[in-house]
């Protein structure tokens, strides 16, 4: 997939797959669909010279849903894509805050949700306790030290040797096609995911902590947003 291997690419051109309803369905997209708790992207599709908004992006069985605010009479094209990229550009560094997050709290991921306005997070913490308080002061100073965020490719075979990587109890990593993409955040972050980042932590700006809640033994809930 296109926001895979390029988190900035703002327009892309595919045939029509098939047109369900609301749903613009094409192979590939740079449109991220809904996932692992990032919501999908919203923008506009042009087919055949009329412009449609695009509410949503989720998966489909034949590739990316591009969902508009109305059905569609077209069944056949091209689509022109480009992505609402304010909406975009939050969500992914909402989503790269929440690996800085992670890297922050040496602890097993069990739930998450990412927002424009605010993102949560719960750990597992067992029996241990954190002072949540600190995570302003950690969070900053990651985003400050200017972490690069890279990627690469290793196998079902790889992860399974090295399952220290996976972080997330609720969501696994994909293993559709043996190759399971892990992010780097400079030195400080390295695990499976398939969400969209910022190329840079610099990016992020300015962590604001809002609050913690516990919701369960195995929930212990962070509430946070950005500048
Ligand atoms: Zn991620």
């Amino acid at each position: 997939m296109i926001f895979l291997n390029d988190s900035y690419m703002k327009e892309f051109q595919a045939p029509i797959k098939i047109v369900d309803g609301d749903k613009v369905v094409t192979a590939d997209s740079c449109f991220y669909a809904q996932s692992g708790g990032q919501p999908g992207d919203k923008g506009i599709i042009e087919i055949n010279g009329k412009k449609f908004n695009v509410i949503n992006t989720i998966k489909h069985e034949l590739g990316i849903a591009h969902v508009c605010d109305q059905p569609l009479e077209i069944t056949s094209g091209e689509v022109l894509g480009t992505i609402d990229w304010n909406h975009r550009f939050r969500l992914m560094r909402m989503h790269t805050t929440m690996h800085l997050l992670c890297a922050a709290l040496p602890f097993f991921v069990t739930g998450g949700s990412i927002g424009l306005e605010k993102s949560r997070i719960d750990f597992d913490l067992g029996e241990e306790t954190f002072e949540y308080k600190t995570l302003n002061t950690i969070i900053n100073e990651f985003i400050q030290q200017a972490h690069p965020i890279s990627y690469q490719w290793i196998t079902n075979e790889e992860l399974d040797q090295q399952p220290e990587l996976v972080r997330t109890l609720s969501v696994k990593p994909p293993r559709t096609s043996n190759k399971i993409r892990l992010v780097k955040i400079g030195t400080i972050d390295l695990q499976p995911c398939g969400g969209t980042h910022v190329a840079n932590t610099k990016e992020i700006e300015e962590f604001k902590f809002i609050k913690y809640e516990s919701k369960g033994k195995m929930n212990k809930r962070i509430q946070f947003t950005l500048s």
